[in-house]
């Protein structure tokens, strides 16, 4: 069985200072946390300073975005090969905040998975509804046609090398997480379609749940046989917030 996977988004908060100050007070006490990965996104002006801080902790570097493209006339973007320079292991790929704040659509999602993939960077696609989207008993549909736009673009069999994060965009910044049984009841419909799209006995890419994840709801959610970890927002910009989650996946191993 894969460890269970944390990983801290940290959107576009922090500073030089900030960042020292969470990163030295939360390494030590992840040094002791075993049968978990845990992982931190930095914006991208600071993959340096914090890739330079995790050095010989076992924490990795992640990357929030990234384009397709491997270089070229494209102001403001960072390539897959710059990701490598700083050696980043992940990278998010589809949030539901560059889906909607920057007009990221399904096919633009499943290239830069693609990219990833390619260039050797864990993709952690991110999916989930709207609201809306739930009330009207859409949710499995949408997710699904998020899942199946990058399969029809990498082929299902590569759906294994990623990572998948579940993350209702009602749930995401809102205080509001999803409950257990829902998160379970999508993550159980998502490894339900991997199934049919990878070979029998290929083991599923790990399934994280994220939106509105805190060291309080955390156990409940990680309990469920179908969450392999987190993806967390704002709980992972305060140290002890985020250990505690981490500690919390140690213990539902
Ligand atoms: C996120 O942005 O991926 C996220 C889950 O945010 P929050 O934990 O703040 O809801």
């Amino acid at each position: 069985m894969k460890d269970k996977l944390v990983i801290g988004n940290w959107k576009m908060n922090g500073n030089c200072e900030e960042n020292q100050r969470l990163l030295a007070e939360a390494l030590p006490e992840l040094a002791a946390v075993t049968g978990v990965e845990v992982v931190v996104c930095p914006p991208f002006p600071y993959l340096a300073q914090v890739g330079a801080q995790l050095q010989g902790s076992p924490v990795s570097l992640g990357a929030q975005n990234v384009n397709a493209k491997e270089r070229g006339a494209f102001t403001g973007e960072v390539s897959v090969p710059m990701l490598n320079d700083f050696e980043c292991r992940f990278v998010l790929v589809g949030h539901s905040e560059r889906r909607t704040l920057f007009g990221e659509t399904d096919e633009m999602v499943a290239e830069k998975y693609a990219a990833a993939l390619s260039g050797g960077v864990i993709p952690v696609l991110c999916v989930g509804e709207t609201l809306e989207q739930r009330r009207a008993g859409l949710a499995e549909n949408v997710i699904v046609g998020q899942l199946q736009a990058v399969a029809s673009r990498v082929g299902g069999e590569a759906m294994a090398a990623g990572v998948i994060a579940y993350e209702p965009l009602w749930a995401i910044g809102t205080g509001e997480s999803a409950t257990p049984e829902q998160a379970q009841q999508i993550h159980g419909h998502i490894r339900q379609w991997l199934a049919g799209q990878l070979p029998s006995g290929t083991a599923s890419p790990r399934l994280l749940y994220g939106g509105s994840l805190k060291a309080d709801n955390a156990p409940a959610l990680f309990a469920q046989p179908d969450i392999d970890g987190g993806l967390v927002g704002s709980a992972a910009l305060e140290a002890q917030s985020f250990v505690t989650i981490c500690r919390v996946a140690q213990a539902c191993q």
